[in-house]
């Protein structure tokens, strides 16, 4: 059997017709750049969060970079990011001149672990970046309790985490500002890149709107030295569309989720997804633990069972970084998960037989 990695065919098929139309309404106007359907989009998707402020730009990474530009960041200023994300997270804050600095994350959810941050604060830092990794928010209330005591701002990268939730609240509305990433495999997802900054601080929201567009308040009068990172209109159609369908497509990736810890229970070689009960998991990704993964990585794709791996290298080990002059056994904890995490296959329309045959083959292989 074929297991791919994600296979979103029968999403298109449901929302083809919509987004056609769209598109079509699209190309006869010929208003590509920040149309209307972009202005639709920022308000369903903010209003979605419970915010009241959505910028659509180009990129996950350019929310998080203009979120970072927002706040005016200098040379000499810090940024706490978790050592185990995507390595956006932190690029974003590399690009503004300011330092980045990792933290450990937890055992148990893989996010940024409160403690360990808690003790790298100093005075010269200005933001925390917390990211809910594969689809689980991390510890919010304790990183608002710290960052409101020492006055620093939370930027959250939800650009895995769409719809989930915090005691009760949605993700995009629980720090100052959050970057959301619309690349085609998030759960939302567009046809190319695209990504928004949702906050409910005005002046953010204005600023941001600014940056994006050249720093301009009206045509040819520019406030600042913006960019150009402006969200496309065709992938406002699409996105629309699939907003509809977010949280119905968010329950089966969670009941395909339930069905492989069901079948991997008991399994001692194979560690499942914890979720916190104040929490939940929309799994973007579904991610296990096991031992000698590499071997067990190799012996699946033989199988025809596509898996990934996220992340392989922590953020502080990687080349690009190795000017913090940080080096192995500094985050045990972000090290030991890089060695054994895996992703398999996960997507709202994955079939009972082929979580099946992924957790026979499984199975097989750490016996
Ligand atoms: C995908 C992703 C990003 C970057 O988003 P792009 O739209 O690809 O630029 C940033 N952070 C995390 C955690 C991501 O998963």
């Amino acid at each position: 059997m074929n297991v791919p990695f994600i296979d979103f065919t029968e999403q298109y098929q449901l929302i083809k017709d919509e987004v056609n139309s769209g598109l079509k309404t699209v190309f006869e106007k010929a208003n590509f750049i920040l149309g209307k359907e972009v202005v639709d989009f920022e308000n369903q998707f903010a209003r979605y969060c419970d915010a009241k402020y959505g910028v659509g730009v180009n990129s996950g990474t350019d929310a998080l970079y203009l979120a970072m530009a927002a706040l005016n960041l200098e040379p000499g200023d810090e940024v706490i990011v978790p050592s185990f994300t995507f390595i956006a997270t932190a690029l974003c804050v590399s690009y503004t001149g300011a330092t980045v600095v990792f933290a450990d994350i937890e055992d148990e959810t893989y996010n940024i672990d409160p403690v360990k941050l808690s003790k790298i604060i100093t005075k010269k830092t200005k933001a925390i970046i917390p990211v809910h990794i594969y689809g689980q928010p991390s510890n919010m209330k304790e990183i608002m309790i710290l960052a409101k005591k020492n006055k620093i701002t939370v930027v959250e990268d939800a650009a895995q985490a769409h719809g989930a939730t915090y005691q009760g609240k949605r993700v995009g509305a629980l720090g100052d500002i959050s970057c959301f990433s619309f690349y085609p495999t998030k759960s939302l997802g567009a046809f190319g890149d695209a990504g928004m900054l949702v906050t409910n601080d005005e002046k953010i929201a204005r600023t941001a709107e600014m940056l994006r567009d050249y720093g301009r308040s009206s045509r040819y009068d520019h406030k600042v030295k913006g960019y150009n990172s402006r969200m496309d209109t065709i992938q406002a159609v699409v996105l629309l569309e699939k907003l509809k369908h977010l949280d119905g497509w968010n329950k089966m990736r969670n009941d395909a989720a339930a069905y492989y810890c069901q079948l991997l229970k008991g399994v001692k070689a194979v560690t499942t997804p914890t979720i916190k009960s104040d929490r939940t998991h929309v799994f973007q990704t579904f991610a296990v633990r096991v031992k000698n993964r590499d071997k067990v990585v190799e012996s699946l794709k033989k199988k025809g069972i596509s898996v990934l791996v996220h992340y392989p290298i922590p953020l502080h080990l990687q080349e690009a970084y190795a000017d913090l002059g940080y080096k192995r056994g500094d985050f045990p904890v972000s090290e030991k998960i890089s060695n054994e995490i895996l992703s398999l296959p996960m997507y709202p329309h994955i079939k009972k037989e082929q979580i099946e045959y992924v957790c026979d083959s499984l199975k097989e292989l750490v016996k």
